[in-house]
């Protein structure tokens, strides 16, 4: 169990720590996220809602419909019209241009955190595999009763994660669950 995170980078969110929207603390505007849809059958992500039914794998509504099995074909028609699906997953999206303010915060949340404690962390990233992160997992019983800085370390991991990723990839996409 738990709630992850997927896209250009990829990790779990921290157990009663951290939240499913905390990439919204490296936007310049708050609840900059969209709410992920998914066509039935295919599972195609929906890039437009207005595309009703997925034109990538369809040519046409009624083929992608009658692809669909009973219990779906039944949503469909207590539903609306659109062949897709609301999912359990909201998407943050970061480009080249935000990488400015993403460094600022994160020297923000350095100030907070401490130096002495950054460095204990002994963060790593690994470039090749989705940005992932490996931290001393010690920091956990040391703080253990500091919620609020943990919170704050976790903040700056995942922004380090989006800071790495926008370096290398030019942008960078986060399926969250929540
Ligand atoms: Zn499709």
């Amino acid at each position: 169990m738990g709630r992850y995170y997927h896209g250009t980078i990829a990790g779990k969110f921290w157990f009663t720590i951290q939240s499913s929207y905390d990439p919204d603390h490296f936007k310049k505007q708050t609840h900059q996220y969209t709410e992920v849809k998914q066509y039935y059958s295919c599972t195609c992500y929906v890039e437009n809602e207005k595309k009703l039914f997925c034109n990538q794998c369809y040519s046409n509504y009624d083929d992608h419909y009658n692809s669909l099995d009973e219990v779906d074909k039944s949503d469909v028609l207590t539903y609306g019209k659109s062949l897709y699906y609301e999912t359990n997953q909201i998407k943050y999206y970061f480009d080249n241009f935000e990488l400015n303010f993403i460094s600022i915060k994160l020297n923000e949340l350095e100030k907070q955190i401490g130096s002495s404690i950054i460095s204990d962390l002994d963060f790593q990233i690994d470039e090749e595999n989705d940005f992932e992160y490996e931290i001393n997992n010690q920091i956990f019983d040391k703080y253990d009763d500091q919620k609020e800085l943990l919170e704050l370390i976790a903040r700056w991991c995942i922004g380090q994660q989006i800071k790495k990723a926008i370096e290398l990839n030019g942008d960078c996409d986060i399926f969250c669950e929540i």
